[in-house]
């Protein structure tokens, strides 16, 4: 069974105004690197929402872990299971000390003491925070902080990170820490992510890419794929010089997607 499955979905805000997602239909197994690609307002925000319940169907289906998202009852462990970071990691941050702010998803859980402990010292290592355990976090650079909140979603134990737009706010260098870390709880922890990114150069890392125009899914595949299709590039209204960027990236990764 894959961990999300999304059956011809339909989505507005409301009654009156146009459908924002349409027709939308995939599904993401265990351990996929996915990156949701496209123009600003092309509903990548909104699926997100869609995938973890903030948002519900107006019709079709989400299903997490075969749990349907429209099903109140499954909303708490939906949430456990998908975790969200967004773009600002200074929304994200409730406590005055790092330590205390990862524990606070795992105490409204009613988690015991101890392994609250263990929860905190598992996320800080996997992030690679633990000398900032007992510092305040409003001292911390951008990505810096952007890892504590990594850390705060990771003490929940969740089997999907979704990062929407996580690093737009970072410097080069927060950009870089941030997606390392992703990285590593993909290809360490077997934890599946969910990206949405303007930047193109992050693609990479991807096994799957979609690429959205106007709510819809105009094409799919895997990075070499989908950049190598120009035609849907320019459709979407993103630059193919940007698209020629991802190719000389992957290019560097031993991937040519001229021939
Ligand atoms: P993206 O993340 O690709 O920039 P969004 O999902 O944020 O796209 O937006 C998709 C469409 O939905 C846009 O037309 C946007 O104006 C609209 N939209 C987003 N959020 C809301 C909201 N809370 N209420 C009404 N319309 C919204």
């Amino acid at each position: 069974m894959s961990i999300i499955d999304v059956k011809n979905l339909y989505f507005k805000y409301d009654n009156n105004s146009p459908f924002v997602l349409k027709n939308i239909s995939f599904s993401i197994e265990k351990g996929d690197f996915v990156s949701f690609i496209g123009h600003n307002g092309s509903g990548k925000s909104t699926l997100a929402k869609l995938l973890n319940a903030l948002l519900l169907p107006v019709s079709g289906k989400v299903l997490v872990d075969g749990m349907d998202t429209a099903n109140k009852e499954n909303t708490f462990k939906i949430r456990k299971k998908v975790g969200v970071i967004f773009q600002n990691p200074d929304n994200q941050i409730v406590a005055s000390i790092v330590e205390d702010d990862i524990a606070f998803g795992p105490e409204n859980l009613g988690i015991e003491r101890e392994e609250i402990k263990e929860r905190i010292d598992f996320a800080l290592s996997a992030v690679g925070m633990q000398e900032y355990k007992d510092k305040s976090p409003m001292k911390l650079s951008g990505g810096q902080k952007q890892r504590v909140a990594i850390a705060g979603v990771l003490a929940v134990k969740p089997d999907v990170i979704i990062l929407d737009e996580s690093t737009a706010m970072l410097d080069p260098k927060g950009r870089e820490e941030v997606l390392k870390v992703i990285k590593k709880l993909n290809e360490e922890n077997d934890i599946t992510v969910i990206q949405i990114t303007h930047y193109m150069e992050e693609v990479v890392n991807s096994n799957k890419v979609y690429l959205l125009s106007k709510g819809e899914i105009i094409k799919s595949g895997t990075p070499k794929e989908v950049f190598s299709d120009e035609q849907k590039i320019k459709m979407a209204g993103l630059d193919y010089p940007i698209a020629t960027k991802i190719a000389l990236a992957l290019k560097n990764k031993g991937l040519n997607i001229t021939n």
